[in-house]
């Protein structure tokens, strides 16, 4: 596991870069995308440095219900019930994962296909 975290989400956690927070408590913060995808596109992470999903360990497991206890409580907050919301985790540049440091996108306001691309 790394625990210098110089990504762009570590210094939004410090606080040396803004966000658009719509979301934080002890250990987990949700912000705005800076670049929407969606007319709802807002991201959810756990303060603690995580990479993705090949970086968790047992001791994590409540950790990562609470992005998603998160995810649904912010979603809702935003008016995604009735159409609902799309959740992504990219795990891997391969996939597209941009930023090495773990995080929920919550997608709504949309149609969206599937299977995703
Ligand atoms: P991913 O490609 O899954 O790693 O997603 C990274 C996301 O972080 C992208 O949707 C970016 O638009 C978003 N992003 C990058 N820098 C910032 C930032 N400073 N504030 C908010 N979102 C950001």
């Amino acid at each position: 596991m790394t625990t210098e975290n110089n990504t762009i989400f570590g210094k939004i956690i410090r606080g040396e870069v803004p966000s658009e927070k719509v979301y934080e408590d002890d250990d987990v913060l949700a912000f705005k995308d800076l670049n929407p995808t969606a007319p709802v596109h807002i991201l959810v992470i756990p303060k603690k440095y995580i990479v993705n999903l090949f970086d968790v360990e047992e001791e994590d497991a409540e950790l990562l219900g609470k992005l998603l206890l998160v995810a649904g409580k912010v979603a809702s907050e935003q008016g995604l019930e009735e159409d609902g919301f799309r959740t992504v985790i990219n795990n891997g540049a391969g996939v597209g994962q941009s930023v090495f440091h773990i995080h929920v996108h919550i997608l709504g306001g949309r149609d969206f296909s599937w299977p995703p691309g």
